[in-house]
């Protein structure tokens, strides 16, 4: 059996919430980009209520400021680069 959204309950869930573990369907889910160290990165999903949730989620403030956009070209930047110095060790190797 499929499972259900859990916030919506209309469409199938596709991911779970990573604080609640809630179902979330593709229109439910909002995901946030961690930052690690500079370089390193990760992207957690959340429903909407953890992803408001500073205790859960101290990196969304960060995410209003910044606008999603510009997050995800330094997303994108750091890919790339992480790209690069995986080929770079490659051919080291
Ligand atoms: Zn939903
Ligand atoms: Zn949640």
């Amino acid at each position: 059996m499929k499972r259900m959204c859990e916030v919506c309950s209309k469409r199938e869930a596709v991911i779970l919430c990573d604080a609640c573990g809630k179902a979330l369907c593709s229109k439910c889910y909002e995901f946030e980009v961690w930052g690690v160290e500079r370089t390193d990165f990760i992207i957690k999903h959340f429903c909407s209520a953890c992803k408001e949730d500073p205790d859960i989620n101290p990196w969304g403030a960060f995410d209003k400021a910044a606008g999603i956009e510009e997050l995800i070209d330094n997303v994108r930047n750091i890919m790339k680069q992480t790209d690069h110095e995986e080929k770079r060790l490659l051919k080291a190797m």
